[in-house]
């Protein structure tokens, strides 16, 4: 017992103010990995970290400073993903959060993970193409695979699908309709 309590007090003097801190914050590569199991609220197989929304992760002080970059500006889901972060971080134990929202540079699908894409595809959404820039070049830049059949003989149906992102396809070969994940 006078071991033990000894030892106790012996830990306490060594330890000086900023290696406790430390001891009681998780890691950053820790915070990432609970990042990666918020999902996104439009596209839930995918998460915010697949997606490329959370920029960095870092201590401020005794803040935990999330940036999130939104999809698009104006996007309705930027608040709903605000909330989420900060609710899953709430979860493990950290109480003093900032999300801090920066625009630029501008979110790309370029910054969409190679995983996330897979995700997409095994969704029934076709994951952006690389180097078309808009949704107005799409035709131009070419060919949108069907995530059902792979066929490359494909049409839009809508510019707008279930959501501002996404336009509205149809697969010629095996006539199912898709999601198209706008490349901008
Ligand atoms: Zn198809």
């Amino acid at each position: 017992m006078a071991a033990a309590r000894l030892s106790r007090r012996d830990l306490v003097t060594v330890m000086t103010a900023t290696e406790i801190r430390s001891a009681i914050r998780p890691d950053i590569k820790e915070v990432w990995r609970w990042l990666e199991d918020v999902p996104d609220p439009e596209i839930p197989v995918v998460s915010v970290v697949d997606l490329g929304i959370v920029r960095d992760v870092d201590w401020e002080a005794a803040d935990l400073v999330v940036t999130v970059t939104p999809t698009y500006s104006g996007c309705p889901a930027t608040a709903v993903i605000s909330f989420d972060i900060e609710e899953a971080l709430r979860r493990r134990g950290i109480e003093k959060i900032k999300i801090k929202s920066q625009l630029s540079p501008a979110w790309t699908t370029a910054w969409i993970t190679e995983a996330a894409r897979e995700k997409l595809k095994q969704y029934g959404i076709a994951p952006p193409l690389d180097g078309s820039t808009c949704a107005g070049a799409l035709k131009a830049a070419g060919d949108v695979a069907c995530p059902h059949c792979g066929s490359l003989d494909t049409e839009e149906v809508s510019r707008f699908g279930s959501t501002p992102c996404k336009a509205s396809w149809r697969c010629k070969d095996c006539l199912e309709p898709f999601d198209y994940f706008k490349s901008f």
